[in-house]
């Protein structure tokens, strides 16, 4: 599984309930190789890819299936 660290910064304006901007910086990312690469065709050849690179999240194997993990959340009102 491949896990994505992320600071997500929301900057408010006075009195208000939702943030008029919202940031996120991914500040770190944690990965392992493909457990299952998919053969592609192209040209005449023949590659193995990574799964997450090439079909819908729900059938990525493990390693790269995508996790965030919202490390930080900062509230600024400007
Ligand atoms: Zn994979």
């Amino acid at each position: 599984m491949s896990v994505h660290h992320v600071r997500v910064t929301e900057i408010y304006a006075r009195a208000a309930d939702h943030p008029w901007l919202t940031l996120r910086h991914v500040i770190a990312v944690e990965s392992a190789p493909c457990l299952a690469p998919v053969l592609i065709r192209m040209a005449g050849r023949h590659a193995r890819i990574a799964c997450g690179r090439r079909l819908p999240l729900d059938r990525q194997c493990r390693n790269c299936a995508p996790r965030i993990v919202v490390t930080e959340v900062r509230r600024i009102t400007a």
